[in-house]
């Protein structure tokens, strides 16, 4: 099937021509087939790199009307956006923040780029514009399955089919283990395959060979014995090493940020700046891995920022969750202009951005709970395999799985290699998500009695996928418990939100922290109003289930303990009296460091005073600056003057 062939205007064809994209690979006409360009509703579940954003720009370009396009991460949000933007003649739009809008602005646009989040906060804010959608594609619609934000998710689509009931929905899915039930509850058709431009082989190293699952075997000899090293990393190394000196890229995925900066570290000694040829500019290897470090350096001169400048100019990077955000997108965009020759990566990579590379290797299939160790999803690690081979470049991918021995690589085998993906469940069920979903629904007037919620929720995943979907006792119970907490009202015929609920829902914060953060002004109303300060909104907002928690280790307790009792007049909750204590203390390390920060503190002295990364802070600032707002229009509604929530919010 050509492209020239379909129902679209002569400059999208002439604009994908030139992205070379002119014979549909074999999934993307299956969607036309199934209907993707007639306004039917399509669920494609295929392999990464299968051409997905080619099969949503098709059913955006030939709906009759404006479309919406539904990510997870804003990352992915800003790459799609672009691609969009791109497109001759349409206007697209990018909205992922600012919870506490209808987006009113977005109206005007052919093509909106969100989060689900930004969608359901849209929706809860009185945004009209849904109503008029032609079209919306949900990218990676299995993390329907994933606690909180899947929940979200089905609610939002549901919510979305109610007010546009025309409404194309696209959604495009990994591969799962049962995409057809997600293909029912959206009465889709549903197109399946495991079809990839890139043949990929995946296998198992285990005493100096890999053996792969396409029957070859591979040697890699690896000098294990020294007690000194790590066999893994050492096995790791070789892989990596082979794959750039064969002209490929590297992908290395280790349990924790500590373990992909050890691997980097250990890698920079490979020398593999020089093997990898940059599709940029230079020809020239070497220089191309000092430009990389040098624009590291210029992105952010913290601690971190210098250690991955110094590896970059090895050819070598790291990425985790602590970087700041300007060096990870700097990281993957080096990455993909062959600038890199490899990353060591924590496995929140392989769900992001496009980083394709020819060999993929997993150290490390276990991940770090809190209390032990638990082997990571096979949909995760299906994910990262799937990040080799790139197409045009690779002749193949290539992705190996290090076992210790051969009891080790049975085990892998079974477990990732030959096994399917899970199967998506929703977690609607959960208590948290009921309450939640319930007061949104009552709060924007979709359901002002307990049988209207039902209604709504029939149109979710979780009905669909449960033959009597009993939620009655359960709706019940959020029902009640949020008219306890004050957010919902008994009325003559039904309930209705109060003005507290009402602002909880619009300002997108959980009833739980809507909660507390009355609580929290009520103790303020008894307190003299010298002692509060900018830590007592900061102690506030950081101990509300929306922020993030901040890791305290045995050596800072009984600083931090210190500090909490040497501000005793400052903080809302009485020591001896916090439901849990050890979350309260490391509410109160979360405030403290903010409190530094407002006060001048630099990136540099607060990741080195409380071992966390840039990027930690960064997503702290990111949800304090939300939820001080939030606390702000709380406070309005239950008449307590709290001026340090926005003065605080304003420093930030
Ligand atoms: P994913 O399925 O992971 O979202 P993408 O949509 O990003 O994959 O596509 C991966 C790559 O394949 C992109 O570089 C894209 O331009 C290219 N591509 C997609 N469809 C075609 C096609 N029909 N012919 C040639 N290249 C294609």
């Amino acid at each position: 099937m050509r492209v020239a062939d379909l129902p679209l205007a002569p400059e999208y064809v002439d604009h994908f021509a030139a992205q070379g994209i002119e014979e549909l690979y074999p999934p993307q006409a299956a969607a036309v087939e199934a209907g993707v360009c007639d306004g039917d509703n399509v669920v494609a579940a295929v392999p990464t790199a299968s051409g997905k954003t080619f099969v949503a720009e098709l059913a955006l370009l030939t709906a009759d009307g404006p479309g919406l396009y539904v990510c997870p991460l804003r990352a992915l949000a800003r790459e799609k956006y672009e691609e969009f933007d791109a497109l001759p003649g349409v206007d697209a739009g990018i909205s992922t923040g600012d919870y506490d809008s209808a987006a009113s602005d977005l109206a005007s646009n052919d093509i909106v780029v969100a989060t689900s989040e930004k969608v359901d906060s849209a929706i809860r804010n009185g945004a009209e514009w849904v109503a008029d959608l032609a079209c919306v594609v949900v990218d990676e619609v299995h993390l329907l399955g994933a606690a909180g934000r899947g929940p979200t998710l089905e609610v939002t689509l549901a919510t979305l089919r109610r007010q546009a009931p025309d409404v194309q929905i696209v959604a495009l899915s990994a591969t799962v283990d049962n995409p057809e039930d997600i293909a029912d509850w959206l009465d889709a058709d549903l197109v399946e395959s495991t079809w990839r431009p890139v043949d990929l082989r995946v296998g198992v190293h285990a005493d100096d060979t890999v053996r792969f699952d396409d029957g070859t075997d591979l040697r890699v000899p690896v000098d294990t014995a020294d007690p000194e090293t790590n066999a893994d990393t050492e096995v790791t190394a070789e892989l990596v090493r082979g794959a750039v000196e064969d002209g490929g890229q590297a992908l290395a995925f280790v349990r924790s940020r500590r373990e992909a900066e050890a691997l980097a570290d250990r890698l920079r000694e490979e020398r593999l700046s020089n093997a990898v040829v940059p599709d940029g500019a230079t020809d020239d290897p070497a220089m191309a891995a000092a430009e990389v470090a040098e624009e590291v350096r210029e992105a952010g001169a913290t601690g971190t920022g210098e250690r991955l400048a110094e590896s970059a100019a090895w050819g070598v990077a790291f990425h985790h969750a602590g970087l700041s955000s300007d060096h990870r997108a700097l990281v993957e965009r080096a990455f993909r202009e062959r600038r890199l020759a490899v990353i060591c990566a924590t496995p929140t990579l392989a769900a992001g951005v496009n980083v394709p590379a020819r060999r993929v290797v997993v150290r490390d299939q276990q991940r770090y709970t809190g209390s032990g160790t638990e082997w990571l999803p096979v949909l995760e690690v299906h994910q990262m395999c799937g990040r080799a081979g790139r197409p045009h470049l690779d002749p193949y991918g290539e992705a190996v799985l290090v076992a210790g021995d051969d009891e080790g690589r049975e085990d892998l085998w079974e477990r990732y290699v030959t096994a399917d993906a899970e199967r998506v469940e929703s977690k609607l069920r959960d208590r948290g998500a009921l309450r939640t979903h319930t007061l949104a629904l009552v709060a924007t007037g979709f359901a002002g009695s307990q049988a209207e919620v039902l209604d709504a929720f029939a149109g979710t995943f979780y009905a669909s996928r449960t033959p009597n979907p009993d939620l009655g006792g359960v709706v019940g119970d959020a029902i009640a418990s949020l008219i306890d907490d004050g957010l919902l009202a008994p009325t003559d015929d039904g309930i209705e939100a109060t003005p507290l609920g009402e602002q909880v829902s619009r300002q997108y914060v959980t009833p739980e922290t809507g909660v507390r953060i009355v609580e929290g002004l009520r103790t303020v109303e008894a307190m003299d109003p010298d002692d509060v300060t900018e830590l007592t909104a900061l102690e506030i907002v950081c101990d509300t289930p929306d922020m993030v928690d901040t890791y305290l280790g045995n050596a800072e307790r009984a600083d931090i303990y210190q500090y909490a009792r040497s501000n005793a007049a400052h903080l809302t909750t009485e020591m001896m009296e916090a439901d849990d204590f050890e979350g309260w203390l490391e509410s109160v390390k979360t405030a403290r460091i903010l409190r530094e920060w407002v006060e001048g503190a630099s990136v540099e002295e607060l990741v080195d005073a409380y071992r966390i990364g840039p990027g930690d802070l960064e997503s702290r600032i990111e949800r304090a600056e939300w939820l001080l707002g939030a606390a702000d229009a709380l406070a309005e509604v239950v008449g307590v003057s709290m001026p340090a929530f926005s003065s605080t919010r304003a420093r930030l």
